[in-house]
């Protein structure tokens, strides 16, 4: 694995582009009672 993170992407036509840069958020898990009631697990999200 690269230290270098760009993260790049495009629909299929292409006439949509995007890049970003940057470390990304590490995926976060949230045990609440709340989120385990409304997902049926616990959640997490990117
Ligand atoms: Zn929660």
């Amino acid at each position: 694995m690269t230290n270098d993170r760009v993260v790049k992407g495009s629909c299929i036509c292409g006439a949509v582009r995007y890049k970003a840069e940057g470390p990304l958020r590490p995926i976060i898990a949230c045990h609440c009672t709340e989120c385990r009631k409304s997902t049926g697990n616990y959640f997490t999200a990117s």
